[in-house]
């Protein structure tokens, strides 16, 4: 078992132990959105009642403060993720302004006609849409990495693919819809092979593994602070430095300039030249708290707990007559999606809720994975560190009652 006091954590976050439909609330969402602990709250009052002001240029000593409090975070997110150095972290709203940054800039300056960007087939609407609007835009190739039933990649696929027109491999770390934990250390090594660059969606990745862009070498990593237990609209890009150094800017305004003439710009040094306007500060701040939390638990003992609920409620589940698991890779994290034969997923969802069990329903906005599974969509239980042993036993129990009213 962990080593982690799950009560005492569980006390830190206040929205856990509220009754939904007069039932206690059993939150199984996590992979939607984690809740946030009384420290990620508190800064943002913090903030707002002691030293609310805009950062970087003031001349007072609110602004200092903010400014102070608000890098300390990038320092941060530097070490979370164990980037070189703060100027490769880019503060964004999440992982999907994380992605459409890269294929705005790197993707204006560096994709051609004809040229090949790869993403496979498990991607999150958030990893192919935008890639679709820039190889339409630059009459470019998006190719897709086929994968196995259980939802594991399938890597010799994925080596026939890559080609001298490999400009980019953007593939997610962990997948949101079935758990998969994909092996992109070994894909970066063969995304180098062809000189591509390669971006991971760590969406989930952030937040149920220990990352270190270094040793993984790849050129950015996407994520999102609300799935790391702080607030929404805010998030993080690391860059490769060398890389963001010659990519264009993403908007233009305030902030990421050096001189402005109404003939010519220049543009500010990393990381400011991708960040234009008033930052999200308060929700920075707050970001800083939340990757406190973690580290303050640690990652490997809350990867841990979530693997052996992930176990203990694998188990349970396939006890239950009609269920099938969505994704059975080897190495999964923390996701428990299943369909119920005969049954449909939304009629779960509600009739779990009924009963105070929150989970998520639907594609999960991987559509053309559900289409390649010929599913429509499936139900998803998703875990935090918050979560027990006793409530994956009302979840389940919830389930089968749901699933005997159903038949
Ligand atoms: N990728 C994956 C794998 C995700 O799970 C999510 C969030 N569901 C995203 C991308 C998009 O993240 P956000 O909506 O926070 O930008």
């Amino acid at each position: 078992a962990s080593s982690l006091d799950i009560q005492a954590i569980r006390e830190q976050f206040p929205i856990l132990g509220q009754s939904v439909h007069g039932k206690k609330l059993v939150y199984l969402d996590n992979a939607a959105t984690s809740q946030k602990p009384l420290s990620v709250i508190n800064a943002l009052r913090e903030y707002y009642t002691s030293y609310n002001a805009n950062i970087h240029r003031g001349a007072h000593y609110l602004a200092a403060k903010a400014t102070e409090m608000y890098e300390q975070v990038r320092e941060k997110v530097a070490k979370f993720l164990n980037a070189r150095s703060s100027e490769e972290i880019i503060f964004t709203r999440g992982t999907t302004e994380g992605i459409n940054l890269v294929a705005s800039t790197f993707g204006r300056k560096f994709i051609g006609e004809g040229d090949e960007i790869i993403i496979s087939t498990m991607e999150h609407h958030s990893n192919i849409v935008p890639w679709q609007m820039l190889c339409e835009e630059k009459k470019a190739v998006l190719k897709v990495i086929p994968i196995t039933e259980n939802g594991e990649i399938l890597l010799n696929e994925y080596e026939k693919l890559l080609s001298p027109r490999t400009k980019l491999v953007s593939v997610v770390h962990i997948s949101n819809a079935m758990g998969t934990i994909n092996p992109i250390r070994e894909m970066i090594r063969k995304a180098r092979s062809v000189g591509a660059k390669f971006l991971v969606d760590g969406a989930q990745g952030a937040v149920h593994l220990p990352i270190d862009v270094q040793d993984l070498d790849c050129d950015f990593y996407a994520f999102s602070g609300h799935k790391v237990y702080a607030p929404t609209g805010i998030g993080a890009l690391y860059g490769k430095k060398e890389i963001l150094e010659q990519m264009p800017p993403y908007h233009g305004g305030g902030e990421m300039i050096k001189e402005v003439t109404f003939e010519k710009t220049t543009y500010n040094e990393l990381p400011f030249k991708f960040e234009a306007g008033t930052p999200n500060i308060a929700d920075v701040i707050a970001l800083g708290k939340a990757l406190d939390f973690v580290d303050e638990l640690g990652k490997e003992n809350i990867a841990t707990h979530e693997q052996e609920l992930l176990s203990y409620a694998t188990e349970k589940i396939q006890k239950i007559e009609g269920v099938k698991i969505i994704g059975t890779a080897l190495h999964k994290a923390s996701v428990l999606s299943f369909v119920v034969e005969g049954i449909h997923h939304s009629d779960v969802g509600t009739l779990l809720d009924t009963q105070g069990v929150a989970v998520r329903t639907g594609h999960h906005c991987t559509q053309p994975l559900m289409k390649y599974l010929g599913l429509e969509g499936t139900t998803r239980a998703s875990f935090a560190v918050y979560n027990t042993f006793d409530e994956v036993d009302v979840f389940i129990s919830a389930l089968e009652r749901a699933l005997k009213m159903l038949k």
